[in-house]
């Protein structure tokens, strides 16, 4: 969390694996514009899949009612690793979206999964088993499942900021309207961010640099520093607040498949 400010000594415990903010990056392939060099002549009508815009502030839907629908479960593992983290997926419903096109649980969800599809997402630890001991971590790899049902490890919610607040404070976590936390086995998105990135993740690289970052958290990761000076940030690193020297990054894991890690900051 963005230093996620503690508001009852009794979630001490809590705050400590628990985070309030996304790390946020602007990657560096991203430097080098892609489509527009790929198909200038073959195609003059405008890029085929424009960035979408940041939605304003005052269009963002604030609450819902706290309920939540699920999106439907899939027989699709991603990756071979040792842990089977099956997830469920669900947005929260009462919310009124306005002019917006309201996002669907199957919207959610296909997101998530284009994460964990992404080679450097923790599926990859199949290839690369991760060992962090000051987190806990030994010789681990984990695979991905989306399902539907009771039987769950993990919720990953889409929920407005008033839901996430109120959620998250609960463990003692202050979101500010615009932050995302994890408690328990409850991931909670921020409705805002998700629909507006962050000032150094747009709209598009938004969903790698929040659900990497949480699903790192509850898979046992707290927040790591930068390494040094022109290194990559960790995922666990909370890159929008600081990023000490480092250059940003969405991925726990380089492209040639090294995790990347820093010193242990418990948050
Ligand atoms: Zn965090």
């Amino acid at each position: 969390m963005r230093a996620g400010r503690i508001i009852g000594t009794s979630a001490l415990v809590v705050a400590l694996t628990a985070c309030g903010t996304a790390a946020e990056a602007e990657p560096e392939w991203r430097a080098g514009d892609v489509e527009t060099t790929a198909v200038s002549e073959a195609a003059p009508s405008p890029s085929p899949s424009p960035s979408p815009e940041p939605v304003a502030d005052e269009q963002v839907p604030e609450e819902g009612d706290g309920a939540y629908e699920t999106a439907r479960g899939s027989n699709y593992v991603i990756g071979t690793g040792r842990t089977l983290i099956t997830y469920r997926v669900e947005v929260e419903s009462g919310v009124d979206w306005g002019d917006l096109p309201k996002v669907m649980t199957d919207d959610f969800a296909d997101a998530i999964e284009t994460v964990f599809e992404h080679p450097q997402s923790w599926p990859a630890s199949a290839e690369h088993p991760v060992t962090e001991p000051e987190h806990g971590v030994h010789n681990e790899s984990w695979r991905f499942q989306r399902v539907s049902g009771p039987q769950y490890k993990v919720r990953i919610r889409l929920a407005s900021p008033a839901t996430v607040d109120r959620v998250c404070r609960q463990v003692g976590l202050d979101t500010e309207g615009k932050y995302s936390c994890k408690t328990g086995n409850i991931i909670m998105i921020n409705l805002r961010r998700w629909l507006q990135g962050s000032g150094v993740a747009s709209v598009d690289e938004y969903p790698a640099a929040v659900i990497n970052h949480e699903v790192g958290h509850y898979l046992g990761f707290d927040h790591q520093g930068c390494s040094g000076p022109g290194e990559l940030a960790p995922i666990m690193m909370q890159q929008s607040i600081d990023l000490g020297g480092c250059k940003p990054n969405l991925y726990p894991f380089t492209k040639d498949g090294e995790f990347v890690s820093g010193p242990y900051l418990p948050s």
